[in-house]
């Protein structure tokens, strides 16, 4: 059986989406390292860190008391039960138990979310630069996307103007991504509080609010979310976050969104049909995530935010490149808009960011993300869920690779 002789015809849903470029790079950075090559890898959209010790041993201890059965849809009693505190503790709010919905990764929420409430035609607004699955998702459920694109001046942040002259009769959601894959700037009360004022005027909008990275925050406190920001919409607000980032548990496959019980009840549905519910073992993981010791939590934002700092510096010496300096997660969005028209020693010309990224892997060894996958160019995406180590030699070889262009 090979892809030449194959009859099958994938659906326009299908053919209207693409693999996640960030899957991509990862693909390609197993496949050079496969031959032998010592890439740097700063494409990668997960923690370094293992699992914490407690976590693992809750979800032995869940395997071993056999809690190895399909669980309600929404989640087990307990499982929601630590999102109802954790959400109390991290935002104020108390969410009733129907308000409350889990599935497998936050990823999975948000797809459902607008399988849920998206007919064709149905406009969601995506401020870029944006994680790269949702327009994609928006598009797979019939929606259409529509880029709002962020300035440097903003901050790369939304403002309500911007906000304004996107909507229309037809927008059903806004999408909003706090602190934000790829740049990691997070909005302030403030900003968000703006942002509520122009959609209370606009009561078709629905916000979903990706929080997911809301505990990797360097600002004072604690970062504040949409739905504590914006009481008067909060009927209207999805929050949607997981246990991936905070506790090192991608692999998990465990996120949550919490909201109008509606839409929850219409998520729910959709997952009876498809998974039934999350992995048994990673709920039980979770609920020893959210409910444990957070010593784990400070610890990882303390190390993050020495290698942001670090990065910061040695980026701060390479003439050419412009970081924006993140609030949170554990990216930087490198503007390179210097590089481009220069010369490689092989007698190329950078014409955009993409042939940016191919230079640095190609003559640095070093894998980054180019930004136009993000929706906005020149620029490339690096993480620092890396060892120190790595990161400073990465930044070393970008930094004489382009000493090396002219
Ligand atoms: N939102 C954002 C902005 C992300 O970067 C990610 C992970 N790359 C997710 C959601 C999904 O995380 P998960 O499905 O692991 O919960």
């Amino acid at each position: 059986m090979t892809a030449e002789t194959s009859t099958f015809t994938p659906s326009s849903r299908v053919r209207r989406i693409k693999v996640s470029p960030s899957t991509a790079a990862a693909a390609r950075v197993r496949e050079l390292k496969a031959e032998g090559r010592p890439i740097l890898d700063l494409t990668v959209g997960e923690p370094d860190a293992d699992t914490p010790r407690h976590v693992k041993d809750a979800a032995i201890a869940a395997i071993e008391a056999g809690e190895t059965k399909y669980t309600s849809v929404n989640g087990t009693p307990a499982l929601r039960e630590a999102i109802r505190e954790r959400m109390l503790r991290s935002s104020g709010i108390e969410y009733p138990d129907a308000a409350i919905t889990v599935g497998g990764g936050g990823k999975q929420i948000i797809f459902l979310a607008f399988t849920a409430s998206l007919d064709e035609g149905d406009e969601v607004i995506v401020p870029a630069p944006y994680w790269v699955s949702y327009p994609d998702m928006v598009r797979a459920n019939d929606g259409t996307p529509v880029i709002a694109e962020t300035t440097p001046e903003d901050g790369y942040k939304l403002t309500p103007r911007l906000l304004r002259e996107s909507l229309t009769e037809r927008t059903r959601w806004l999408v909003l991504n706090t602190p934000s894959n790829p740049t990691g700037v997070a909005y302030s009360r403030a900003e968000l509080e703006a942002l509520a004022e122009v959609l209370e005027e606009a009561p078709q909008v629905r916000v979903l609010t990706d929080e997911i990275y809301d505990e990797i925050y360097f600002g004072e406190g604690r970062m504040v979310g949409l739905a504590e920001a914006a009481p008067a919409l909060r009927e209207r607000i999805f929050t949607v976050n997981g246990v991936s980032k905070s506790y090192a548990m991608t692999g998990w496959r465990l996120g949550y969104g919490v909201g109008d019980p509606e839409l929850v009840r219409a998520v729910n549905l959709l997952q009876s049909q498809t998974s039934s519910c999350p992995s048994s073992i990673s709920q039980a993981a979770a609920v020893a995530a959210l409910t444990g010791d957070q010593e784990c939590v400070r610890r990882g934002v303390e190390i993050y935010r020495q290698r942001r700092d670090r990065a910061l510096e040695l980026l701060a010496g390479i003439d050419g490149l412009e970081a924006v300096v993140p609030d949170g997660a554990f990216y930087l969005f490198v503007g390179c808009r210097g590089l481009i028209g220069r010369r490689t020693p092989e007698g190329g010309t950078l014409e955009n960011d993409q042939d940016v990224t191919l230079y640095l892997l190609e003559s640095a060894d070093v894998a980054v993300i180019q930004g136009s996958a993000y929706g906005t160019e020149p620029f490339f995406r690096m993480s620092y869920a890396t060892d120190l180590g790595t990161i400073e030699a990465a930044l070393r070889a970008v930094g004489e690779a382009v000493a090396r262009l002219r």
